[in-house]
């Protein structure tokens, strides 16, 4: 362990008893009573665990965090958190309990099963007193403190929670408590590994509702019902109910209905996503479990007879994200897409920016945090959380400067790969340029510096032939393609070359790199970016683009990577977003992109003088769009564009969440072309704003609002007969500047607020 911890002489101490490979475990209670010698000054608890920990102080709860100590590479490092107790404790007897629950150590992660990283939860515990005289007392997890399971039978945060009321200890974390028959715990051996502060922000409850209806009701043979909460959502339920005792509740949980209106499971795989409650009967009894979370909207409860009182209340979980975006306009439709993307937000930023939060995965997986990136900072503060994660993503890249598709890495995903894929793992360098360009971040730059030096090393000596990345003879692994595309991209054969991609990227990842050692100082690091992307280009144009600037692949993602990444000639691009163009009309107005090529598709057809093209996609609202989803009653983002349609009802249920953000990628262009609100790279974290309305298809009004750092930025613009109604909101020291849509005239020169 890192002897700089304040830790003291504090042990490793856990139960005797633990789950197995397969079995689930109940969750040790361990407790210790201690007296204070005389009057307190102040009093600080610095606590972790490997697993999860709720902590107690005279029956009082401990910090408001869900999930704690958090979920990073256990392999490295773990955090630990720090809280002023001096309220809780007072002179004379005095007694801590702390409840130890699976979380990502021991339960069950993904498809991986349990016990990843190690066998059964730990908790590590330093109290230290002051005395008003000024003496200090500590007192620290040791083998004086007993332990015993009580009425938590197991806990998973895929498989869910039992509990049984009837083995509830009642006052066990306070002093007097009889714990006589409690057993002594267990020291567990000393990790190697860092117990550092928490970085950026943990996890709370964030919001709380009732269900809109119950769409199924008992009845006298059937005595399941089923509540409707009306919005998708990550967290779990509070329940009241009064019942005999040993009345056993069964919750199980789902983001739709089948058209018979019984709920999907199918889609969860080999996640059980079920909870127990087994009820102590007497009187109104209220519970919601501690180490688990479910993504859902629906909850079917068995076990109720009409007789029985019960209600359920939503609890919304998620890391401590405030808000910060706000975006409107005139169709109402692209409103619920906003309203959607940030719940898919909402549900899947929960520790790390995980792909889904309801089936056996709800993994950091690297591809969707990067395409999404821009649009969080825009929905939400994430500078905290993204801190974070890219110190996850340091502690998972390899000796070889590889870096995996999912981080943490809870498991080496396949053996003998450990690169993540184009696109995937070039996240290591998308996502920390981002925050630096939304927050001014600077920090983010330097802390990561010399991993992403090393993850380009790796892509020019281990994964490109001829500054080809992923040239297929090199005969490597080459990733995930243009993920769910509607070309066969990334499935099958067809659809835009890996190789493509892979080198797309690659010139792209230099584009940002050249930016970021001039940025921080290190010209010759520049200079050699520069050559090196000069080649990459080169090398794309060579391989993938004709004169006439048809690229290759000819899918829409091809064309979009070649026109974002500047990878054709100025001479040819015109005739690039044309066949862009023919391809989006030749499918009536729809897109074919997958995960790699959406983010970027409609700033392309924007850039390229068809805003018109891009409106039309943006408000398609038959399948494939953004709208379709809406249009079918859809409260998050869905992972694909067809998970459910009415000619073929659902996708394959291997892959088929209904919250999954990365097409809500789209929201970006949103705030920033539609409404107008945007950064200017060159003084970053809005220190320089950039409003560029872009009006179009059918909107008559848009606005958009940010609070940054300097204070609230906004726009709202109004389209009249003849003319253009703008109103803008510039916090005090920053600048900003207008560019008026074509055929507007208006300032686009600088103007300073104040
Ligand atoms: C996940 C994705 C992820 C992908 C890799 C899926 O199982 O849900 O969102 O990026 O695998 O292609």
């Amino acid at each position: 362990m890192n002897s700089t911890t304040p830790f003291s002489n504090a042990l490793w101490i856990g139960s005797p008893r633990g789950g197995g490979a397969r079995t689930l475990a109940p969750a040790p209670y361990l407790r210790k009573t201690f007296a204070i010698t005389g009057a307190i000054r102040s009093a600080q608890l610095t606590i972790t665990a490997l697993g999860l920990y709720e902590c107690e102080i005279n029956g009082e709860r401990i910090g408001e965090q869900v999930f704690a100590p958090g979920w990073t590479d256990y392999r490295t490092r773990v955090q630990y958190q720090t809280f002023d107790v001096t309220a809780p404790l007072k002179a004379g007897e005095n007694a801590i309990g702390v409840i130890l629950g699976e979380g990502w150590y021991s339960g069950q992660i993904a498809w991986f099963g349990r016990q990843i990283y190690g066998e059964r939860p730990q908790l590590l515990a330093h109290l230290e007193v002051e005395l008003a005289d000024g003496t200090k007392q500590s007192i620290v997890s040791d083998l004086s403190w007993k332990t015993e399971t009580g009425p938590i039978l197991e806990n998973d945060l895929l498989s869910g929670e039992s509990y049984d009321a009837r083995l509830e200890f009642t006052g066990w974390s306070r002093a007097g408590f009889d714990d006589a028959e409690w057993q002594a715990v267990k020291i567990r051996p000393t990790p190697e590994i860092l117990v550092v502060p928490t970085v950026g922000p943990v996890v709370k409850r964030q919001e709380e509702f009732p269900p809109i209806s119950e769409v199924r009701k008992s009845t006298w043979h059937q005595n399941f019902r089923i509540f409707d909460f009306g919005q998708n959502f990550s967290g779990r339920v509070r329940l009241r109910v009064t019942a005999p005792t040993g009345t056993v509740l069964t919750l199980r949980y789902a983001e739709i209905l089948k058209p018979d209106g019984s709920p999907y499971f199918e889609n969860l795989r080999q996640a059980r996503v079920t909870d127990y409650y087994t009820c102590k009967g007497g009187s109104e009894e209220i519970w919601e479990p501690r180490f688990t979370f479910h993504g859902f909207r629906f909850v079917e409860v068995l076990g109720l007879n009409p007789e029985m009182e019960f209600a359920l209340t939503a609890i919304v979980l998620h890391s401590d994200t405030p808000k910060t975006g706000h975006f409107a306009c005139s169709n109402s439709l692209l409103n619920q897409l906003q309203h959607n993307i940030l719940w898919g937000q909402k549900s899947n930023f929960l520790e790390v920016p995980t792909d889904c939060p309801q089936r056996d995965e709800r993994l950091g997986w690297t591809g969707d945090a990067q395409v999404f990136v821009r649009t969080a900072a825009f929905n939400m503060d994430v500078q905290g959380f993204f801190h974070k994660w890219m110190q996850d993503v340091r502690d998972g890249q390899k000796a070889s400067g590889a870096v995996p598709c999912i981080l943490p890495e809870p498991h080496p995903l396949m053996q003998g790969v450990e690169d993540g894929g184009p696109a995937w793992s070039d996240a290591t360098i998308i996502c920390p340029w981002t925050i630096y360009l939304c927050y001014g971040d600077r920090k983010i730059l330097e802390d990561h510096y010399d991993s992403m030096k090393r993850y380009l090393d790796y892509h020019a000596t281990h994964r490109s032939k001829d500054f080809i990345r992923y040239h297929p003879d090199l005969e490597v692994w080459n990733g995930f393609g243009d993920w769910l595309a509607l070309d066969g991209s990334g499935q099958t054969e067809g659809g835009t070359a890996k190789d493509l991609i892979g080198t797309a990227f690659y010139a792209y990842d230099l584009e940002l790199m050249i930016a970021i050692a001039e940025l921080l100082g290190q010209p010759a690091d520049a200079a050699q970016f520069r050559a090196s992307r000069a080649k990459v280009v080169d090398a794309f144009q060579q391989r993938y683009v004709t004169t006439a600037g048809l690229v290759t692949a000819n899918t829409q993602t091809a064309y979009v990577l070649a026109l974002h990444f500047g990878l054709i000639p100025e001479s040819a691009r015109a005739n690039a977003a044309h066949e862009l163009v023919r391809d989006v009309k030749r499918r009536g107005f729809h897109l074919s992109t997958g995960f790699v090529g959406t983010p970027y598709l409609l700033d392309v057809l924007e850039a390229n003088g068809h805003l018109d093209v891009a409106y039309q996609l943006l408000e398609q609202e038959t399948f494939p769009s953004w709208l379709f989803p809406v249009k079918n009653g859809a409260t998050t983002i869905w992972e694909r564009w067809d998970g459910w349609t009415p000619e073929k009802g659902f996708q394959d249920v291997g892959m088929n969440s209904f919250n999954h953000y990365a097409y809500g990628a789209v929201g970006a262009w949103m705030v920033r072309s539609v409404a107008g609100l945007d950064l200017d790279p060159r003084a970053p974290g809005y220190q320089q704003i950039l409003f560029r309305p872009r009006p179009g298809g059918t909107l008559t009004w848009a606005e958009a609002e940010l609070l940054t750092t300097h204070g609230k930025v906004a726009i709202r613009w109004d389209l009249g007969e003849t003319e253009l109604a703008v109103k803008l909101t510039v916090p005090p020291g920053t600048k900003a500047t207008f560019l008026p849509p074509t055929g507007y005239q208006g300032s686009e020169k600088p103007f300073e607020s104040g």
